[in-house]
């Protein structure tokens, strides 16, 4: 599996169940096809964790299983393999709700004024809330002071449009800062 590929396979395990479903994951890939018996004992966690995990990755489109059905014993064995067809499908999806997020967030921020009384904790009002509590922070009773989210707006914007242009839903911008970045780049 190509290393970039590969990367996004293991982050997005570790997203859905932690390293315990990079384990299994590994272990498979390394198998190509296993019982959820064989890869508890190759990874050597617990049979049931590592059965949520391959339904975990089943109900994402990240794995597929064949039963097989024992003629003597009459049971049944599931052989699961990793099924990553649906890979690229399923990180464009994360991401484009990743960006719905933050666009909610930016609208949010810009749309409405809020007020703080400067602890990063504590929790930010809106104009009729903070008349509510006469302007004192309902934690600590400070003044609430109209919340400066510049910043915020700011690291949203970039965000937002990092994620834009990943999608290929934005071209590079060429200002911002690409040029000095590329000149020390070819001097390397
Ligand atoms: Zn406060």
């Amino acid at each position: 599996m190509a290393r970039k590929k590969n990367k996004e396979l293991i982050d997005l395990a570790m997203e859905l169940g932690g390293e315990e479903a990079v384990e299994v994951i590994k272990a498979l890939e390394k198998k190509k096809e296993a019982t959820d018996e064989e890869l508890a004992e190759t990874t050597g966690i617990r049979v049931n964790t590592v059965r949520k995990i391959l339904y975990t990755l089943y109900d994402h489109g990240l794995a597929e299983f064949k039963r097989i059905r024992d003629k003597e014993t009459g049971w049944y064995y599931y052989y699961w393999r990793l099924d990553t067809k649906r890979l690229p499908e399923i990180i464009r999806a994360k991401k484009m709700a990743e960006l719905k997020r933050l666009r909610e967030m930016l609208e949010e921020e810009t749309g409405e004024i809020y007020y703080h009384c400067g602890t990063p904790d504590h929790p930010k009002l809106t104009f009729d809330e903070a008349m509510e509590y006469e302007f004192q922070c309902p934690i600590c009773g400070k003044m609430l002071m109209q919340y400066d989210n510049t910043r915020v707006v700011e690291d949203l914007k970039r965000r937002i449009e990092e994620l834009e242009i990943e999608l290929g839903l934005r071209k590079k911008s060429r200002k911002s800062g690409g040029k000095s970045r590329s000149k020390k780049k070819g001097s390397n």
